[in-house]
């Protein structure tokens, strides 16, 4: 008699494939023998895991529907749902938590893992200075990497000769043996060592690769760096990783940001930092000067009258480019006052002038100690939290 799939999984008999893998993924769950121990539930998770793989291959899925149970008869008339029918149910059971599913093979056995396989991604660093971080650069690299063999494309194969199933394994990409512990005999299994996993050979393979599918080249590769970078960030170049084994299709290519330190600027997200060394004169008067900027050429920087040391001017938005948006950082200048180390005798008649003034004036007499809350820790502590 056949037995009910659909009421197994608690679906309707028109559920999608995305309902019925939802139900199983949560009734396995909730009975894995890794997470439930009891006894019922390892043999109701077994008779769940047999009606989703029955249900999830449309071929069985449509004898059930037809009134008929593709499992009958596939035990060896035992017909159960612990019959050896099922010896890959954990491994489908995996697939389906890590979203690798695909249609369950014939019989219930593991699936070969098949000759063609999707490359593997890679990374490569290249190094950029901050101006190009600024403004974006195409960077022209050389990867080694692995490439579709010309020659086959990809088939492995020679001339037209085709891959033949496995003799070691008989086309299952694994071998199985038992092994004796103090628990009794464990039945063990481990990949094809004559086919590794992918349940075929090739008799006459490709003199050029050798009958892996591809070859190991190196590739000139124009990558895209858009503006605003910082060092550590990943451009994503999609399909320009290695082609897999058999020729499978490409992994993807990371190209990894590796920012020179600058000589004038220090980045800070993206904000930039400079110190502009201003005469002490200039200071206390006010001046404009010219500096330089990463991406605006030079521009004027207004130092106002009494500039103390350690002050921050800003110019708003001449810092970085943000990512993929029109906005940029400040660039802020920390003003480093120069007080003059060498002064000739009029220079020095003056500033002893200068002094004398000074002295006349009560309200500029002060102690030569400041209090913490003025000075150069109230200046430290703006620069930190100014931000
Ligand atoms: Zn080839
Ligand atoms: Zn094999």
């Amino acid at each position: 008699m056949a037995r009910d799939y659909y009421g197994l999984l608690g679906v309707g008999r028109d559920a999608s494939d995305q309902e019925l893998k939802r139900a199983y993924r949560k009734l396995a769950r909730e009975l894995h023998p890794d997470v439930n121990p009891d006894e019922a539930a390892q043999t109701r998770f077994k008779e769940v895991s047999a009606a989703y793989e029955v249900l999830s291959d449309p071929e069985k899925r449509r004898i059930v529907d037809m009134g008929g149970d593709p499992l009958d008869g596939g035990g060896g008339g035992a017909g159960g749902f612990s019959g050896a029918g099922f010896g890959g149910g954990l491994g489908d059971v995996f697939e389906a938590f890590f979203g690798g599913m695909s249609g369950a093979a014939g019989g219930g056995a593991r699936k070969p893992r098949g000759r063609v396989q999707p490359g593997a991604d890679s990374l490569v660093r290249t190094r950029l200075s901050l101006a190009e971080c600024a403004v974006g650069v195409t960077k022209h690299l050389t990867v080694d990497t692995a490439i579709l063999c010309d020659l086959c494309q990809g088939a492995g194969t020679n001339g037209n000769s085709s891959p033949v199933r496995c003799e070691t394994c008989g086309g299952a990409g694994e071998v199985q043996s038992v092994q004796r512990s103090f628990l009794g005999q464990v039945l063990t299994s481990r990949p094809c060592p004559t086919c590794r996993g992918a349940g075929e050979t090739i008799p006459d393979p490709c003199h050029k690769c050798g009958g892996d599918g591809r070859v190991r080249a190196r590739r000139e590769i124009a990558a895209p760096v858009p503006a605003g970078v910082a060092n550590g960030m990943r451009v994503r170049l999609a399909a320009q990783g290695e082609v897999g084994p058999g020729g499978g299709h490409a992994g993807d290519l990371y190209v990894e940001i590796v920012e020179q330190p600058h000589d004038v600027f220090v980045r800070d997200g993206d904000d930039l930092h400079c110190t502009v060394r201003v005469p002490m004169v200039d200071a206390a008067l006010g001046t404009t000067v010219v500096i330089d900027t990463i991406m605006d050429g030079p521009t004027e920087l207004t130092i106002g009258p009494g500039t103390q040391p350690g002050e921050i001017s800003v110019l708003r938005g001449h810092g970085m480019p943000r990512l993929r948006s029109s906005a940029r950082g400040d660039l802020m200048a920390h003003l480093d006052i120069v007080v003059p180390s060498r002064l000739d005798s009029k220079q020095t008649d003056l500033l002893r002038k200068y002094k004398g003034l000074r002295v006349k004036d009560k309200a500029e007499v002060m102690s030569a100690q400041s209090e913490h809350n003025s000075g150069l820790f109230a200046r430290l502590r703006a620069s930190f939290s100014g931000r």
